[in-house]
């Protein structure tokens, strides 16, 4: 129970009131403008990068047949996670998702390409 100050009248009002009861005021404060991502966006996006940095720090760039399939294995995360944000039509944080997917996908191409 935590108290905050009115933005119309400044009288204290509590901190999940959408409006004041006192003189009306409409409370719009940091509550309702934090910005809240799904955890399959955030995922898709770490393990994309994640995985991206892992495929690209590959020593001399070589891949030998365990490397190909290492990555076909990782980059397929982020595409998951990424099609799974998708699937849930999470629209806020979809830039974290199509990140996630392109990092992974060019990750999978990279492996059968390096064959
Ligand atoms: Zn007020």
């Amino acid at each position: 129970m935590s108290m905050i100050f009115c933005r119309g009248c400044g009288k204290q009002i509590h901190e999940t009131a959408e409006s004041c009861p006192q003189c009306g005021a409409p409370q719009v404060g940091f509550l309702t403008q934090k910005t809240t991502y799904h955890w399959s966006s955030i995922a898709a996006l770490i393990s994309g990068i994640v995985v991206f940095l892992m495929a690209m720090t590959e020593p001399n760039g070589k891949w030998d047949r365990d490397a190909v399939l290492g990555g076909m294995i990782l980059g397929s995360i982020p595409i998951a996670f990424s099609l799974y944000s998708f699937s849930i039509s999470e629209n806020k944080s979809r830039w974290m998702a199509i990140t996630g997917i392109t990092l992974g996908i060019i990750v999978v191409l990279a492996s059968i390409g390096s064959k």
